[in-house]
């Protein structure tokens, strides 16, 4: 059984390491960073949202600002000259998805009221089948989980109805959220797709400072680490006969909310002066779930670790044949392969 952690102390005490780290500190980088992360430490803990710079003395916020601002700056820069090929990447793809989702509704309608025959067994605990997949496919994603579990850092997200992670690079402390009270095979999914986060942002602290400061806030490739360890689970429960339609529904929900996604960013880049704060945090969702079938496929996954921390460049991704066309037919095969059976 998965239990979710309902006692926030050990998140409190990150926030009060935190804080007196920050009020000493000085270096412009590190605030950037650790601010962040005392803003979403903090945000977990509570439903009431406070100015947060109010705990800090000024000179810390002032250089805060300065980085948040040259953040804000290098990704609106980052879009208007990829802006052209953005577009093109989104519209590809969203034209695809448009034509997948026409096959899938022909395909439900043939199979609607025939008796099904290729559908698994439904009788192992979620749970269970979440460590046969982590045995499977990735022992160091395993004893991340069986870390997490042990110290008590999966909690039950009180606050929204987000699961995130947080993966403390201070303390190097990870954490989960999670808003449900039992599992179901979409949760599972859910809880592999932060373990995944996890992962990632264990692995980059172990490469370099630079690294795990920026990859949060500048990084559009930082949902294609956890998608692809999503779409791995997904794709174990329907090889495998196991929950394959539970699985296929949250395959085609994942379809059905990136083609409005994508539809909606379109516009927003068509438009002038948009605001790219928000733009970005929606691509990254995009981009996440569309380049996730390409690692193992067409790129390995040191090729990705390569240009994972770097702003949008579309030179990097066509030197390795990550171009519109050859990314959305990989992810509309996959997708196909695995919902139309
Ligand atoms: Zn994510």
């Amino acid at each position: 059984m998965i239990t979710l952690n309902k006692d926030y102390s050990e998140l409190k005490s990150q926030i009060a390491y935190t804080k007196n780290y920050l009020n000493t500190c000085f270096n412009s980088l590190e605030v950037y960073d650790y601010m962040e992360l005392y803003k979403s430490l903090k945000d977990a803990t509570r439903k009431v949202e406070l100015p947060f710079m109010w705990d800090f003395p000024r000179e810390q916020w002032e250089i805060y600002k300065t980085e948040e601002q040259r953040d804000k700056y290098l990704k609106k820069e980052c879009f208007s000259k990829e802006e052209l090929f953005l577009k093109e990447y989104l519209q590809t793809t969203h034209h695809a998805i448009g034509e997948l989702l026409d096959e899938i509704e022909d395909f439900r309608d043939d199979i609607d009221g025939k008796e099904i025959h290729t559908f698994g067994v439904d009788c192992e605990e979620p749970e269970e089948l979440l460590y046969e997949f982590l045995k499977e496919e990735d022992k160091v994603l395993k004893e991340i989980y069986e870390d997490m579990k042990r110290y008590k850092r999966i909690y039950y997200n009180k606050v929204n109805l987000d699961a995130h992670a947080i993966y403390n690079n201070l303390q190097k402390i990870p954490s989960i959220f999670i808003p449900i009270k039992s599992f179901d095979i979409e949760d599972v999914a859910i809880l592999i797709h932060e373990l995944g986060h996890i992962l990632d942002n264990t692995e980059l602290c172990n490469h370099s400072m630079i690294k795990s400061h920026l990859y949060p806030s500048c990084s559009i490739y930082q949902e294609v680490p956890s998608y692809y360890y999503e779409q791995k689970f997904l794709e174990f429960l329907i090889e495998n006969g196991k929950y394959q339609i539970d699985a296929q529904n949250v395959l085609l929900d994942n379809l059905e909310v990136l083609e409005e996604n994508i539809k909606r960013d379109i516009k927003t880049i068509s438009k002038k002066g948009y605001n790219s704060d928000n733009l970005f945090d929606s691509i990254q969702y995009s981009i996440g779930q569309v380049i996730a079938p390409m690692i193992d496929k067409e790129i390995t996954k040191s090729q990705f670790s390569s240009f994972q921390c770097d702003y949008f460049n579309h030179n990097k991704l066509e030197e390795l044949g990550l171009t519109a066309k050859n990314t959305s037919n990989c992810y509309i095969k996959k997708m196909k392969n695995m919902i139309i059976r």
